[in-house]
């Protein structure tokens, strides 16, 4: 700390502003948990630091410091679109308060300054930064811009190719980069404050202090048309990077002021947009999914997981092998004959090959994390794992021969996962001796990419097996979703609904590349009869069979998906299914087979085919999601409504600009929602019923889930 001698004692400007003087500087620290965030609050204490430091004849220079792990970072977006976000002062009002300070004012940075963060210290007359510090305007990636004049000083400060390409990337620079760029004119190797107050002092002695407001433009070697046409339409922050184009084009032909206006008129537009609201929803929704609530909440530490056995190195096993790999855990990949470990092995290599090919991996990379996998035909090698995970064939049978030999081999706390897509968790749980040690991890494919895991509880699971999993998740880079057992847990639950309005449109005249191209259209990466090619039709043949007995026989079947399986079209593995495919491409084709089927199946349902919109197949499509969503909260399936939204997104494809499955209804509107889906079942029949939660909710006018 200082070794300056006056009065640096702290006193309180604001609830989360403290205010100390050491010598002739004044020290204002943010002190606003966990990351200074620009409440309220903090502004109001910012500017009542500033006003007395300018008041005391003592005072000659001001040093703005954050308390905690960083500067700060950034505007407090939990009070985004509520009255506090516009409270007076307001970041432009702190920062033309700093601006017109006569005494110079130094930002001090460690950690991070990012956001308003770095537009707070954009405002300053000078920063001097720790070396390990990361600076930058990350707002895109929520859908937003800069909103603070960050695009409007950055491009002033260090040019506008640089400050777009920070802009626009979302990245942020470390404090050796900021210097070489110019973003902050010192570094401090010691300890910050000491630094900053010797630093403050000698900007004292100055007769003026920059403003970066008052500089020009310069834009050399920018073309703004050239940057619009590069944006991939798909990116989520698609229409954020658009606009951060404008904002730092308007700030190279607009004054200063003028420029400011024009940012904070843009950025209020996309905070009051869906596409923001649904990707604020998002961050905060993932940063949820993995706390356990109430019931299934146990001791958080107890089983500690270093070594993981996976079996089966098939499609499965191998990704999770390299899952766990990539994150440095050491691995046994047991299969029963060497043929199967082999292609395995070799699979793995392959796809770590294709990764280096892009220049992500290194050899050495490639052989430490192949170095980490055992491979093994002795299930005895489990004995000492603490979490085996297995990937076998998708049958009950073998799924229970797997989990009592592993009950006879593994040590008595270890964990016991399966990677089941479908089976009943607690019969496999039931058919050994020890079920609350068992649970289902099921990932998604390719499972070394895929971020999404389901772990799903059994009804014996232990509290802290369900705590372990939901961390070893997180240690492998995954977003775990804690759910419950169900038939296809929540994500494949809810494509039968999905499909199955999928494949009545189709009855009643929409083409395969009609309904995969509305719903592509609405944003999903791919429609739901190209997934099904994907996925492997045979799959959901064999469940729609084990189900037959139970399907209500007074409700529309549709016999499109089984005609097509009947005839060995089972997707993109045979060359065909809704879509055919030539040799080696995974391009759906259309298939004038397929057009027949379907007119068939219309004709013997008698189902006279029409012209069908886009409309009407998103809204089908959409809804059918939305009403089982609805009964999967309702039955307790999941731990609150978000995290089916952190499932769709991070496993079927489903728009994160739309923020989700159940966001998605709440931005129709729950009344609306229901009121289209009570029409649905008026025109259509029983398959419509609503969801009693969803009527629930709009007896009692509730907004949201
Ligand atoms: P796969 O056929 O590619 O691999 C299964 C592997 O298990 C094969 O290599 C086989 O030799 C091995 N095996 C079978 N019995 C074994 C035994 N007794 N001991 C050791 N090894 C044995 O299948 P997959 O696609 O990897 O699916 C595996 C599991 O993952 C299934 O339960 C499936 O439902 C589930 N799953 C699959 C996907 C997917 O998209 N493929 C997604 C999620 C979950």
């Amino acid at each position: 700390m200082s070794n300056s001698t006056s009065d640096n004692t702290n006193t309180f400007l604001s609830d989360t502003v403290r205010y100390a003087v050491h010598g002739n500087v004044a020290v204002i620290t943010l002190d606003n948990p966990p990351v200074n965030g620009l409440g309220d609050t903090v502004r109001a204490g910012i500017y009542a630091g500033i006003e007395r430091a300018g008041d005391d004849a003592r005072i000659n220079a001001v040093v703005l410091i954050g308390a905690g792990k960083g500067f700060s970072g950034g505007a407090d977006i939990r009070q985004f679109n509520t009255p506090a976000a516009n409270a007076q002062p307001t970041l432009r009002a702190v920062i033309a308060r700093i601006e017109a300070s006569g005494k110079p004012v130094i930002a001090a940075i460690h950690g991070f300054a990012l956001g308003g963060g770095l537009e707070l210290a954009l405002g300053c007359h000078y920063r001097i930064a720790q070396s390990a510090t990361r600076l930058g305007l990350p707002e895109v990636s929520l859908g937003l811009i800069p909103g603070g004049g960050g695009t409007q000083r950055l491009p002033r400060l260090v040019g506008a190719a640089t400050a777009l390409s920070m802009i626009q990337g979302g990245k942020p620079v470390d404090a050796q980069a900021a210097q070489a760029i110019g973003l902050v004119d010192a570094l401090a190797q010691g300890d910050l404050l000491d630094e900053a107050l010797t630093f403050a002092r000698s900007c004292a002695a100055k007769a003026t202090h920059p403003v970066i407001g008052r500089r020009s433009v310069d834009a050399k070697g920018l073309d703004f048309n050239g940057a619009r046409t590069h944006i991939r339409a798909k990116a989520r922050n698609a229409l954020a990077q658009g606009v951060a184009i404008d904002c730092v084009e308007a700030a190279t032909r607009l004054p200063f002021e003028a420029g400011l206006d024009e940012e904070r008129r843009q950025f209020d537009a996309l905070v009051d947009g869906d596409v923001s609201k649904s990707l604020r929803h998002l961050f905060f929704a993932e940063k949820e999914a993995p706390r356990i609530a109430g019931a299934h909440r146990g001791k958080q530490a107890g089983i500690d997981i270093q070594r993981i056995g996976i079996l089966g190195a098939g499609t499965m096993g191998g990704g999770i092998a390299m899952a766990c790999a990539n994150a440095g855990f050491p691995v046994v990949l047991c299969e029963r004959e060497q043929a199967a470990l082999d292609r395995g092995l070799a699979r793995m290599r392959k796809n770590y090959e294709i990764t280096a090919a892009k220049g992500k991996l290194s050899q050495d990379d490639i052989e430490q994390r192949l170095g980490l996998i055992t491979p093994s035909l002795d299930l005895n090698d489990f004995a000492d794992m603490d979490l085996v995970i297995e990937a076998v064939f998708e049958d009950i049978a073998v799924k229970k021969d797997v989990f009592r030999q592993l009950d006879a081999v593994c040590k008595w706390d270890a964990i016991l996962a399966t990677n089941t897509s479908r089976l009943n968790i607690d019969e496999i749980a039931a058919s050994i001796g020890r079920p609350e040690s068992v649970i289902g991890l099921h990932f998604f494919s390719p499972a070394n990419v895929m971020k999404l895991l389901e772990v799903v509880r059994g009804a014996k699971t232990r509290p802290d097996v369900i705590a372990a999993s939901m961390d070893i998740a997180q240690r492998i880079g995954k977003i775990p979703v804690l759910v419950g057992v169900c038939e296809g847990f929540v994500g494949n639950r809810m494509l039968t609904g999905y499909w199955r309005e999928a494949g009545f449109l189709l009855e009643e005249g929409a083409s395969p590349q009609q309904v995969d191209g509305a719903l592509t259209r609405f944003g999903m990466a791919m429609g739901p009869l190209a997934m099904a090619d994907l996925a492997g039709m045979d799959i959901n043949w064999a469940t729609r069979k084990r189900l037959a007995p139970t399907r209500p026989a007074h409700l529309r079947y549709s016999k499109v998906a089984d005609r097509i399986c009947e005839r060995g079209r089972f997707g993109q593995k045979t060359g065909a299914g809704y879509y055919r495919y030539e040799a080696g491409s995974r391009t759906p084709l259309p298939d004038p087979i397929v057009d027949e089927i379907i007119q068939a199946c219309a004709r013997e349902a008698g189902i006279a085919r029409r012209e069908i919109t886009d409309e009407e197949i998103v809204e089908r499509c959409m809804l059918a999601l939305v009403n089982e969503g609805a009964q999967i909260i309702d039955e307790g399936i999941v731990q609150r409504a978000s995290d089916i939204d952190v499932i769709y997104v991070n496993g079927y494809g489903f728009p994160a600009t739309r923020g989700g499955p159940m966001f998605y209804a709440q931005t129709l509107g729950l009344e609306t929602t229901l009121k289209k889906i009570s029409d649905l079942r008026s025109k259509h029949d029983e398959h419509w019923k609503p969801a009693p939660l969803l009527e629930r909710l709009v007896a009692k006018g509730a907004k949201t889930f």
